[in-house]
């Protein structure tokens, strides 16, 4: 169960160049567990995200997340996968500016057949008295914090977090990275983060390393620590 890709490549092709973003990437993410993926610019992180989530469709091997092959979804049944089963956080929150913080949840709320109960995740996330402002009214900790409780409330088996504390300064990187691990512990959910920092492998039970589209190292961390 959990998370498998078996030699999953992924080109780009625009015009006449083209770029192998993912070479024959085989992972294997058990359920419930933190991965980190590290590497440069450009090496095939968010592809590898993206792929995984069914955003974009890889062009060879297999990926299976618990029983279903993605490759053999079709467009309806992988936007089905997209909304139900997983959760996206990005570096820039995407949070929709005219809607309320818990309007904002429930956003995600919607996309779930069995979502979470809305008071229980505001206060998960420490916004229950901030949920009637607007995203222009908060500081970007605590906009992600919405966009963490936005995929959440879906009550996802998986989190894939692109730079969730690219934005973010240090303390307020933690803070995230920590409500992360809680979300992790509390509710099993299976969380991937790209990131820059290499202090956040410390809390993972997993780090994965990507150079020029290939997975170059992948190991385990057994003393897991909480960032904060
Ligand atoms: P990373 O997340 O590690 O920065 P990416 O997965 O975004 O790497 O990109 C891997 C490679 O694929 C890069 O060379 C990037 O320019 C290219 N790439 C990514 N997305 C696209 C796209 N939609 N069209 C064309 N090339 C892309
Ligand atoms: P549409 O079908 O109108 O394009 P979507 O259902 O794709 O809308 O998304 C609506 C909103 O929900 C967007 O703001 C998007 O950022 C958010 N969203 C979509 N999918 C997810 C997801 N898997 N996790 C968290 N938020 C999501």
């Amino acid at each position: 169960m959990g998370i498998q890709l078996n030699q999953v490549s992924k080109t780009y092709k625009s015009g006449e160049v083209e770029v192998k973003a993912l070479k024959d990437a085989t992972l294997h993410v058990p359920d419930a567990t933190i991965t980190t993926i590290l590497g440069p610019s450009g090496s095939g992180k968010s592809t590898l995200l993206n792929v995984i989530g069914g955003i974009d469709r890889h062009d060879s091997g297999s990926i299976s997340f618990n029983d279903k092959k993605l490759e053999s979804l079709k467009e309806k049944q992988l936007t089905e996968y997209r909304r139900e089963s997983v959760g996206f956080i990005f570096q820039q929150y995407n949070l929709i500016p005219t809607l309320t913080v818990k309007e904002n949840i429930e956003v995600g709320k919607e996309l779930s057949k069995q979502p979470l109960d809305m008071e229980d995740i505001l206060e998960k996330v420490g916004m229950v008295d901030k949920q009637d402002k607007f995203p222009s009214q908060l500081s970007g900790g605590e906009q992600q914090r919405v966009a963490i409780a936005r995929a959440l409330i879906k009550n996802p088996q998986v989190l894939l977090c692109d730079e969730p504390t690219g934005a973010l300064d240090e303390e307020t990187g933690k803070r995230i990275l920590s409500l992360l691990k809680f979300v992790n512990e509390t509710y099993q959910t299976t969380v991937l983060i790209i990131t820059h920092n290499h202090g956040i492998g410390e809390m993972a039970h997993h780090v994965i390393k990507m150079k020029s589209g290939e997975i170059v190292e992948n190991y385990q961390n057994d003393t897991p620590i909480d960032p904060k």
